[in-house]
């Protein structure tokens, strides 16, 4: 699969309005966007570095994936995402070489981008998502 770059880091947690203060005031950062997912139950906050993205994710229910992973693990880094060229091609040779998928085909997900994730056990504990905005 051909990787561009970097599309974002998601981080989670408990409370967006405060960890954006954090990232506002102390990383001089500055959040250009609060998107509600409703399908994955959370709350996003987005800052710009570069071409990357840092996504804040707060859950909107205690049984969302978000909402578990915090129970599970405290906050901290949830996911990275890779901005590929062609997203359906490359969870075909994502599977075609063994990886898990959680999702087989792409969705949408917040900012309008197709994505799909790739399962931690196939990629060494990140849990890892493939963007395209086509
Ligand atoms: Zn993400």
């Amino acid at each position: 699969m051909e990787l561009t770059h970097i599309e974002h880091i998601g981080i989670a947690v408990s409370n967006l309005e405060e960890s954006i203060k954090y990232y506002e005031n102390v990383l001089g950062l500055k959040c250009y966007a609060i998107e509600e997912v409703a399908d994955q139950r959370v709350r996003t906050a987005f800052f710009k570095i570069g071409q990357t993205k840092i996504e804040l994710l707060e859950s909107t229910s205690p049984d969302s994936p978000i909402g578990k992973f915090i129970e599970k693990k405290g906050e901290g880094i949830h996911h990275i995402a890779y901005s590929v060229k062609d997203i359906a091609g490359a969870l075909v040779e994502a599977e075609s070489k063994g990886v898990r998928l959680i999702d087989s085909q792409p969705r949408k997900g917040a900012e309008g981008l197709n994505i799909a994730f790739l399962h931690p056990k196939s990629t060494g504990g990140v849990l890892t998502e493939l963007c395209s905005d086509k």
